[in-house]
C-alpha cells in the first residue's frame, strides 16, 4: 500500500489546520535609525530611512499601526561630534537618548530597545576604545556601561549591547542594578558574527571602521562552538534575552542555542539579507512578501521567538491581510 503524506497537503484549509510555525505580529521588532540630522533614505537599503526627530514621530504612528510592538534604536550623531572615546554614546541629551523620550512620551507601550555600542558615536569607527591599533576590552566597558544606563533613564525598556567585549553584560547589569534600573532587560547579542552581510548597516550606521576589521571581537564564521560559550557566558552574566546574528546563512547556529539554553531568542535579519531580497525583488526576478515571510518563518522553524528585521512593518502588514 502506497503511504499518502500528499494527504495532509490536499487543500489549503487542511495545510493551515495542520501547520507547525508561523509568525505572530508580536514576534516582530523593527530597527530604526535616527539621525542628529535630515531624514535620508539608506543608498544601500531601499525604503530604510535614517529618520530626524522631527519626521520619527510620523515613522512611529506607521509602525504602531501596522501592529509592530517593538523597536531598536540606533543613533547616528553628526560627523563633528564623534571623538576617540564616543562620549556621544553615554551623553544623556544624545541623539538615541532624545529619540527614546520622544517616542516614550508619544507611545508609551511601544517596546524601545537601545542598541548599545560604540562604532556610532567613535572617531574612528570601532565598537571600544582603541590603543595604538588595538580595540581594549577591559577600558570598553565602562563606557559602554554608562552608554546602557543612559538610555535606560531616557526610558529604553531593553538594552542591547552589540559590540561582543567580554564581560560588559556583567558590566552593565551591574551599573543598571545599582541605580535603581533593575526591571531594564538586557537583550545581548550573544552570538554576533563578522560578517559580510552587514556592509549595508555599515552605510545606514556611519560606522564602517577607519583601519582594520572587527575579526578581533566579533566571531569567526567557521566556528560553531564559540556560539555556546558565548550565549552561556552571557546568561551567566544576566542576559534576559539572546540573539543569534546575522539570520538565514546561521540558521544552524540558531536551532543548537535555542535547543540548549532557555532564554528567549530573537534572530538578527540583518540589512544584507534586506537589500538581497530588495534587490531582486525590485528587478522582478523573486516575489517580495513571499520570499520575506518564508525567511522569517524559517527563523522562526530554527527557534526564535523574536524576528529582527527591516521588513517588520511590511510583515505585520502582510500577516494581517
Ligand atoms: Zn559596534
Amino acid at each position: 500500500m502506497i503511504k499518502r503524506p500528499r494527504r495532509l497537503r490536499q487543500s489549503k484549509q487542511i495545510r493551515d489546520l495542520i501547520h507547525e510555525v508561523s509568525i505572530d505580529k508580536t514576534d516582530l521588532i523593527y530597527p530604526m535609525f535616527v539621525i542628529d540630522g535630515e531624514t535620508e533614505e539608506v543608498v544601500s537599503m531601499p525604503e530604510v530611512y535614517r529618520y530626524s526627530l522631527k519626521d520619527l514621530p510620523n515613522a512611529l504612528d506607521k509602525v504602531v499601526k501596522s501592529g509592530v510592538n517593538a523597536v531598536l534604536f540606533f543613533g547616528i550623531p553628526k560627523e563633528s561630534d564623534k571623538d576617540e572615546a564616543g562620549s556621544q554614546a553615554y551623553n544623556d541629551n544624545g541623539i538615541v537618548q532624545r529619540a527614546i523620550r520622544l517616542t516614550k512620551e508619544l507611545y508609551p507601550d511601544l517596546i524601545v530597545i537601545a542598541d548599545i555600542c560604540l562604532c556610532e558615536y567613535t572617531s574612528h569607527g570601532h565598537c571600544g576604545v582603541i590603543e595604538g591599533d588595538c580595540v581594549v576590552n577591559d577600558k570598553t566597558l565602562p563606557l559602554l556601561a554608562k552608554a546602557a544606563l543612559s538610555c535606560a533613564k531616557a526610558g529604553a525598556d531593553i538594552v542591547a549591547p552589540s559590540d561582543m567585549m567580554d564581560g560588559r553584560i556583567g558590566a552593565i547589569r551591574e551599573l543598571l542594578d545599582v541605580n535603581g534600573y533593575e526591571n531594564t532587560l538586557i537583550m545581548a547579542y550573544s552570538v554576533k558574527y563578522s560578517s559580510s552581510f552587514y556592509g549595508p548597516f555599515r552605510d545606514a550606521a556611519d560606522s564602517t571602521p577607519k583601519f582594520g576589521d572587527r575579526k578581533s571581537y566579533q566571531m569567526d564564521f567557521r566556528n560553531k562552538k564559540e556560539a555556546i560559550t558565548e550565549t552561556q557566558l552571557d546568561i551567566e552574566e544576566g542576559a534576559d534575552i539572546i540573539m543569534v546574528k546575522p539570520g538565514m546563512p546561521y540558521l544552524d547556529i540558531a536551532k543548537t542555542v535555542s535547543e540548549t539554553f532557555n532564554a528567549p531568542l530573537a534572530i538578527y535579519h540583518v540589512s544584507g539579507e534586506y537589500s538581497m531580497i530588495k534587490a531582486a525583488a525590485q528587478n522582478g526576478w523573486i516575489d517580495e512578501k513571499s520570499v520575506v515571510m518564508e525567511s522569517l518563518t524559517a527563523m522562526k522553524r530554527a527557534g526564535a521567538k523574536m524576528l529582527i528585521t527591516y521588513y517588520a512593518v511590511n510583515a505585520a502588514e502582510w500577516i494581517g491581510e
